[in-house]
């Protein structure tokens, strides 16, 4: 016997085809699409304007288990929450939701831990746990969805929380190491007729898989791309990211390059900032004449550096950047006219900064000794 579906991990063109097979009109897949995308329903109990065969087949014939959510923190008065969850084989996944005066942001897991082993990175230190499915991946974000309507329904403190605005692929995992999975996520949150997310609204951040930003540029939704380079040259690259040997910083802008050419939209450069490593005025320099000479010097620049201060992951033998490092960097970089800003941080005292997703439920699973 086949197993069963999993809810999430059918596309609107396979949720028809099931139904179709199973002997219904074809404006039921249609419904329950809408149950699922529109209503955020869990549970076809919920889906009450369908007939009770149908939803007893549903709930019998196809799998409904969710992510196990572990847990949730919240601060910055509840406008960042960070949810813990884990797949059915215990591998963590996590997400944090942040809300701001005129938008709201998820960031999600696109795999359980990482193969890319970044060393300023948390989740490189787990490697790689496990491949999320679509549907696991947009279930983070319906989490997130969710988690706003009911903030909307708790006045007074929250009554102008906005709705789902973006959804950026920079939690667990590389995106790209992922991609078909990935990608039909991106796909079915945008499809109009249920989520309805703005192709626009999606930032996938990538280590720099040149195959993966080379499949983007011919992707038929225009969603936006991040590249962490944090080094301006391949020694520096090398030592931070393992990768830079597979890709090294001209194959990664050549393929940036080419990614501009074809899409026209911007790009941005991510940059962590680590004291005394890459934040020094002379690394500013190298960056700025790097980025500088992929274009002629009339021309404006389509790329964008997005400076990160480090977030401080424990055991690892970095230091986070003054303060003043980073406003001097960012002045060279503007001196030059490298178009730059520096992140806003959320959630550093619940963990849930950049790059500080590490599956925290598992490491206190380890170290809770055996009965
Ligand atoms: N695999 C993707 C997405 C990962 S996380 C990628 O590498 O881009 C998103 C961003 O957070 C990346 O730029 C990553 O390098 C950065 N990051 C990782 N650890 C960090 C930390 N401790 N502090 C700040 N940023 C970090």
């Amino acid at each position: 016997m086949e197993p069963k579906p999993h809810m999430l991990n059918l596309s609107q063109a396979d949720l028809q085809a099931l139904l179709q097979e199973w002997g219904e009109p074809a404006y039921r897949a249609r419904q329950i699409y809408r149950h699922l995308y529109v209503n955020l329903a869990t549970d076809p109990a919920a889906m009450t304007d369908l007939p009770k065969a149908l939803r007893e087949r549903l709930t019998t014939d196809v799998d409904w288990a969710g992510l196990r959510l572990q847990r949730t923190l919240s601060c910055d008065d509840g406008l960042t929450r960070k949810a813990l969850f884990s797949v059915s084989t215990g591998a963590p996944a996590e997400s944090v939701l942040m809300v701001y005066p005129d938008r709201a942001t998820v960031c999600v897991s696109s795999q359980s831990g990482c193969l890319m082993r970044c060393t300023f990175c948390a989740t490189g230190r787990l490697g790689l746990l496990g491949q999320l499915t679509t549907g696991q991946i947009v279930e983070q974000v319906l989490w997130a969805e969710r988690e706003l309507r009911s903030m909307r329904e708790r006045p007074p403190s929250h009554d102008q929380v906005h709705l789902l605005t973006n959804v950026v692929f920079m939690g667990m995992g590389e995106p790209f190491n992922n991609y078909d999975a990935w990608w039909a996520a991106v796909e079915r949150l945008h499809d109009p007729q249920g989520f309805n997310m703005g192709a626009r609204n999606f930032t996938v951040s990538t280590v720099g898989l040149v195959p993966g930003i080379r499949r983007l540029a011919a992707a038929t939704l225009p969603v936006n791309l991040a590249i962490s380079l944090h080094a301006p040259n391949d020694a520096l690259r090398s030592s931070l990211m393992p990768v830079n040997k597979a890709f090294p910083i001209a194959d990664l802008l050549a393929a940036t390059r080419d990614y501009i050419a074809k899409t026209r939209r911007r790009v941005s450069f991510e940059y962590v900032l680590l004291e005394g490593k890459n934040d020094l005025p002379a690394h500013a320099e190298e960056l700025a004449t790097l980025l500088r000479s992929q274009y002629p010097p009339d021309q404006t620049m389509l790329f964008h550096v997005n400076l990160i201060p480090w977030n401080p992951v424990p055991g690892a033998p970095l230091e986070r950047s003054h303060r003043a490092r980073v406003l001097a960097f960012q002045d060279i970089l503007e001196a030059r006219r490298v178009p730059c800003t520096v992140r806003v941080e959320r959630g550093s005292e619940i963990a849930a900064a950049c790059g500080q997703l590490a599956g925290m439920a598992q490491d206190e699973a380890a170290t809770t000794p055996a009965e």
